[in-house]
């Protein structure tokens, strides 16, 4: 059965219309849902009966199951169970700004990052646009405050599921409803050219973060496999394209493997690649995970490498590390279910 969670506004007042009832309704489910937060049709005390049972007999309001939660100074891990019994993490973090909810998109990832933990179960399904709402409320309710700022960097490839992601963008921005800003939404990806030019083109306002983590080919091959699909210089002509159409800044998420990538030539030669475009370099000192390989730069090759790029005008910052310790930092979601066998 499908979710009411699933639909749009307009979606909702097409429903409404196609079932005979005025399109107003979808403004009156809309304030339940998302204002008032009701759990089940029955609640919905101004439709009447007969409507509350053809919604209830076509519709689900079904949330997602809390199996745990992880607390850790400003970040909550949050593990919920799907209704096909997959699991998924959400991360909270309580920044100075307000509170920022990390997104996974897909259960599992197809990528393959070879640093990322997460990645290591393949994906088993993309998750349904309800599913990404939903990760929102069931946090919302926990912490009985407002989710300001939302990323779509948890679990998955966003841009593998375009379509859900969009859709649920589109629920979570509407001014009737959770109304999350568009401008406090990120979606981040490994680099799906075709999907970046698509994005590009429907000009949403979202902002735009790429994990790059390299400056050539030859160590973005070494170690992410979809770059040999899409080399870094598609990457880069995307990502002006965007610039030139939405005149929006772009993120550039890299982060700093021992010995990899962390050299003052690849600095210099990042710095070279990004002169002259509207970004920004977010450097992420590398989580380590217990089965992979990589190791952490230090702190002198961090700094130094943030260095060259200030040097070379190139706006850059070091991202303060968030719960590693209940495992929620970046590339380390799922690991510890999958090692107690829970997913
Ligand atoms: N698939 C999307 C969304 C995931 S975002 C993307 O690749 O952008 C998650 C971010 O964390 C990505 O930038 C990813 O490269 C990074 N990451 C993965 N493993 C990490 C680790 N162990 N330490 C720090 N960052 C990591």
């Amino acid at each position: 059965m499908n979710s009411i969670y699933n639909y749009t506004k307009e979606e909702l007042e097409n429903y409404f219309k196609e079932i005979g009832e005025s399109k107003f309704r979808a403004d009156q489910v809309f304030d339940w849902l998302y204002i008032k937060r009701i759990k089940a049709f029955d609640e919905m005390t101004n439709l009447k009966k007969d409507l509350i049972k053809y919604l209830k007999e076509h519709l689900s309001t079904d949330r997602l199951k809390l199996v745990t939660v992880q607390k850790d100074l400003d970040v909550r891990k949050y593990l919920f169970e799907l209704y096909d019994g997959n699991k998924i993490e959400a991360v909270l973090m309580n920044h100075d700004y307000g509170n920022s909810l990390c997104v996974s998109t897909q259960v599992g990832c197809n990528m393959g990052c070879r640093f990322c933990e997460s990645g290591r179960l393949k994906k088993l399904r993309n998750l349904n646009a309800f599913e990404l709402v939903l990760q929102i409320l069931a946090v919302e309710e926990d912490i009985d405050e407002r989710i300001s700022h939302v990323v779509l960097m948890g679990i998955g490839e966003p841009f593998d599921n375009y379509d859900n992601v969009m859709r649920f963008i589109n629920i979570i921005n509407d001014p009737k409803g959770i109304n999350i800003g568009i401008r406090h939404i990120t979606i981040s990806t490994c680099g799906l050219v075709p999907k970046i030019r698509e994005f590009t083109n429907e000009k949403t306002g979202v902002n735009l973060a790429i994990s790059l983590h390299a400056p050539n080919d030859e160590i973005r091959n070494k170690i992410m496999p979809i770059n040999k699909a899409y080399k870094v210089n598609d990457i880069i002509d995307a990502v002006k394209d965007y610039i030139k159409v939405t005149n929006r800044r772009v993120t550039f998420e890299y982060i700093l493997l021992k010995g990899v990538n962390d050299t003052p030539k690849c600095a210099k030669e990042l710095a070279s690649l990004l002169k002259g475009l509207n970004c920004y370099v977010n450097l992420i000192p590398y989580n380590e995970t217990s089965h992979i390989e990589y190791k952490t730069s230090d702190k002198v090759t961090i700094n130094r490498f943030y260095d060259i790029l200030k040097e070379s005008n190139i706006n850059v910052t070091i991202r303060r590390e968030f719960g590693s310790k209940v495992s929620a930092a970046c590339g380390q979601l799922r690991s510890e279910q999958i090692s107690k066998g829970e997913i």
